[in-house]
């Protein structure tokens, strides 16, 4: 495995692999790594020649009471992890290499990032966005894997593809979740033990409003009800949102129908989790 801090030598590696006619998988992440973050590089390393990582805790995306400068890193353990996991080279940027003096364009995706997370981290999504494309303009994937455990981001991320024609597949790749059902995350490891054992009932409730659903319950109020109930009799628990969506354009619903995405964001302590399911009926 190859680390690459600059985007020019990153550009020549790239180059060279489409020149021998190799396809391209790319995983961004913020790193300190887990299983969620191996699981989209096995799924690249399955569908691709060469596999790219980047780990990057992107500044534009974290408002200004955001945990930016706590965010959790662990760069040793993540080069082992990433290497054992199938990664080619892993992309370590530093700020002023992605953001050098004078920097001034920004990607705004419109409407869909206002609602859900965007509405309690605005100008988290523009950060995003303008992050992803580019990422994607260094690299030039075939594919990009997403986890769905950012369900939202997947949904603005495929809409700056489609808008911006750029030529490559996303893939979204399932939430990987802890025996117990929490779903992983590097914020975790901000949890007391306490906090960690009441975050539990984010996807308990998740899972509960799903059987509902798939016991017949339609109606939205009704599994909202069930859900804001259940998480706020623990305690500790501030919740931030709670919604019932469309899944593929995340409009709120009265009813439920075709693919819904139940997405929550909820708070412990400081420590801010998401998490969601997507049901089909
Ligand atoms: P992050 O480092 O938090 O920016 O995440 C990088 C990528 O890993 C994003 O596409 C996330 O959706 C994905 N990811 C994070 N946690 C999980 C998880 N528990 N299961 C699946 N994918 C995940």
């Amino acid at each position: 495995m190859r680390t690459i801090e600059k985007i020019s030598d990153l550009k020549a590696i790239i180059k060279s692999q489409k020149v021998s006619g190799k396809s391209i998988g790319f995983v961004p992440t913020m790193g300190y790594l887990h299983e969620g973050h191996l699981s989209l590089v096995k799924h690249a390393a399955d569908e691709n020649d060469f596999v790219v990582m980047s780990i990057f805790v992107n500044p534009t995306q974290f408002g200004p009471n955001e945990d930016l400068d706590k965010y959790p890193r662990n760069l040793d353990g993540d080069m082992q992890l990433a290497e054992q996991a199938g990664v080619d080279v892993i992309f370590l940027p530093k700020v002023s290499e992605m953001y050098p003096e004078g920097y001034k364009t920004y990607i705004s995706v419109e409407k869909i990032t206002e609602r859900l997370c965007g509405k309690s981290r605005p100008g988290h999504f523009r950060g995003v966005a303008t992050v992803v494309c580019k990422l994607f303009n260094i690299v030039e994937p075939d594919k990009a894997y997403f986890g769905e455990k950012d369900a939202q981001q997947v949904v603005v991320i495929k809409q700056m593809v489609r808008d911006l024609n750029m030529g490559l597949e996303i893939v979204p790749c399932p939430i990987v979740r802890e025996a117990d059902g929490l779903a992983l995350s590097s914020r975790n490891t901000y949890l007391t033990k306490g906090q960690r054992n009441s975050a539990l009932v984010l996807s308990t409730s998740l899972f509960h409003a799903r059987d509902m659903i798939k016991n017949g319950e339609r109606r939205v109020n009704a599994i909202l009800d069930y859900l804001k109930k259940n998480i706020s009799s623990e305690e500790a628990a501030n919740i931030d949102y709670i919604e019932i969506v469309d899944a593929d354009t995340l409009e709120p619903l009265n009813v439920v129908e075709k693919r819904v995405l139940i997405a929550l964001a909820v708070k412990f302590g400081t420590t801010r989790l998401i998490d969601n399911v997507i049901v089909e009926v």
